[in-house]
C-alpha cells in the first residue's frame, strides 16, 4: 500500500468490500435479519455491480431465455400495428411519447418501427423513450435503435409529459414481489435467511392480512408492479394514449410462482444469486386495478395466441413465407411457438392487457366485453 498515492483509505475500503452478491446478501441478513423476497429479487436482478441484468445480455439463444420478439419479427410488427391503430383512433396526437419498458435487445421496438413506417405521421410524431436500468442492455439497444434517436430513462415518471403509447413485454415479471401465507399459527411472510452461512427460506410472523385463504396457500403481491401501473394509469388519464402489457401470468394470483432460470434450465431460487434470472407470474387483475384506479380505462385482456391471431398473424405469416419461400418452415414454427397452448407454446401462458385513456375507442385484438358478444 506504500506506493498508493494518497488512496490508502480507499484501497483499504476496497479490500474489505464483499466480493460476491452472496456475501453482500449474507452480510445484510446478519445485520438486519431475514430479507423479504422483494429485497432479494431486487438485489439479484438490479445490484449495480453484481445484478443479473446489470452485467449481461441474458436474452436469446446463447442467453438464459428467449422472448416473443426474439422468436419472431411478426410479434413486434403486430404490437406496432395495434398501437398505431389506437393512435389513429385517438386522432393522431402529435407529438406523443412512444415508450417501451425493459426493451431488452431492442428487437421488438425495431420491428414495431419498421411495421409502422407506412402509417402516415406516426414516426414523425413519435418521441422514442426507453425505460431501462441495465447499462449492458442500453448499449445493445443503442446499436439496434440508433436511427430512431431514443432517449433513455431509469423510470417511467421521467418520460416526457405527452400522450403515451407504451408497450412492456416480459418486463413486469422481473419486478420484485413479496410472498405471504397463512399458517396454523397466523400470517407469515416468506423471507430469505441464513443457516450456517447458507441461504435458506424462512417464515416470519406478520400482522394478519385480512384475506380468507386456505392454510399454506402462498399469496404474492408486488408493490413495484402496482406503482408503475399507477403511473401508466395517471398518464393515460391526463394525456390519453394506450398501453399494452404482455407477460406470463393470469388475472388472479397462482400461488408461489417465483422461479429462477439459467441457461434455459430451472435452478433453485437461492442457489446462484445474481447469476440466474428471477421472475414471478404477473397478476394482471392487480395491475389493471391500479391503472384503472389512477384513471385509465381497461380495454381488454386476452391470451397471447388469440390476440395475435385476431390481429392477423396468419395473414402476416403467409405474406412473409411468400416473400422468402426458403424460410416457410421456420416461419410456420415461429407462428406455432407464439400461439400454441401447452407448456411448449406461449399462446395461453402469456396474456395481453390493453389500457387506454378514459373514453378512448377500444384497442384492436381483444374480444368485445362480456354482454356485447
Ligand atoms: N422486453 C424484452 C426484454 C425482456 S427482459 C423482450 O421481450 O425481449 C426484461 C427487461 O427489463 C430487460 O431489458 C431488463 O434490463 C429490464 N428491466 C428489469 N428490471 C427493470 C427495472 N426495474 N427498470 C427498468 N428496466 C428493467
Amino acid at each position: 500500500m506504500g506506493g498508493d498515492p494518497g488512496g490508502g483509505s480507499d484501497a483499504l475500503a476496497k479490500g474489505h468490500r464483499p466480493v460476491s452478491l452472496r456475501a453482500i446478501i449474507s452480510a445484510q441478513i446478519r445485520a438486519l435479519g431475514p430479507m423479504p423476497v422483494s429485497e432479494y429479487m431486487a438485489l439479484c436482478l438490479g445490484h449495480p455491480e453484481h445484478g443479473y441484468y446489470m452485467t449481461r445480455d441474458p436474452i436469446g439463444r446463447s442467453g438464459d431465455f428467449i422472448t416473443a420478439p426474439e422468436t419472431s419479427q411478426m410479434f413486434g410488427e403486430l404490437v406496432g400495428l395495434a398501437l398505431a391503430q389506437s393512435w389513429l383512433d385517438q386522432g393522431c396526437p402529435s407529438p406523443f411519447a412512444l415508450v417501451e419498458l425493459g426493451p431488452g435487445r431492442g428487437t421488438l421496438m425495431a420491428d414495431l418501427l419498421r411495421a409502422t413506417a407506412r402509417v402516415p405521421g406516426f414516426r414523425e410524431a413519435a418521441r422514442l423513450c426507453l425505460v431501462e436500468t441495465s447499462p449492458a442492455l442500453r448499449r445493445v439497444q443503442a446499436d439496434t435503435l440508433r436511427q430512431a434517436e431514443p432517449v433513455w430513462v431509469d423510470q417511467l415518471d421521467a418520460v416526457a409529459d405527452l400522450p403515451l403509447f407504451l408497450v412492456a413485454n416480459e418486463f413486469f415479471d422481473a419486478l420484485p414481489i413479496r410472498q405471504h401465507l397463512r399458517t396454523e399459527n397466523g400470517w407469515c411472510e416468506r423471507r430469505v435467511g441464513l443457516s450456517d452461512d447458507t441461504l435458506v427460506w424462512g417464515l416470519v410472523p406478520v400482522q394478519p392480512l385480512g384475506l380468507n385463504t386456505a392454510i399454506g396457500a402462498v399469496i404474492e403481491h408486488s408493490p413495484a408492479v402496482e406503482t408503475i401501473a399507477e403511473t401508466i394509469g395517471r398518464r393515460l388519464a391526463s394525456r390519453g394514449g394506450a398501453a399494452l402489457v404482455i407477460d406470463y401470468g393470469d388475472w388472479e394470483g397462482l400461488g408461489d410462482t417465483l422461479q429462477a432460470l439459467a441457461a434455459h434450465q430451472p435452478v433453485g431460487v437461492l442457489d446462484t444469486p445474481g447469476a440466474a434470472d428471477l421472475t414471478a407470474h404477473v397478476q394482471f387483475g392487480a395491475l389493471a386495478a391500479a391503472a384503472v384506479e389512477a384513471g385509465a380505462q381497461l380495454s381488454g385482456f386476452a391470451e397471447q395466441g388469440a390476440w395475435l391471431e385476431s390481429l392477423g398473424l396468419a395473414a402476416r405469416s403467409d405474406a412473409l413465407s411468400s416473400a422468402v419461400p426458403e424460410r416457410r418452415a421456420e416461419i410456420a414454427a415461429q407462428h406455432r411457438r407464439l400461439t400454441e397452448p401447452g407448456p411448449k407454446g406461449m399462446g395461453q401462458l402469456f396474456k395481453v392487457l390493453g389500457l387506454t385513456g378514459p373514453d378512448a375507442p377500444a384497442m384492436p385484438g381483444f374480444p368485445p366485453p362480456e354482454g356485447t358478444r
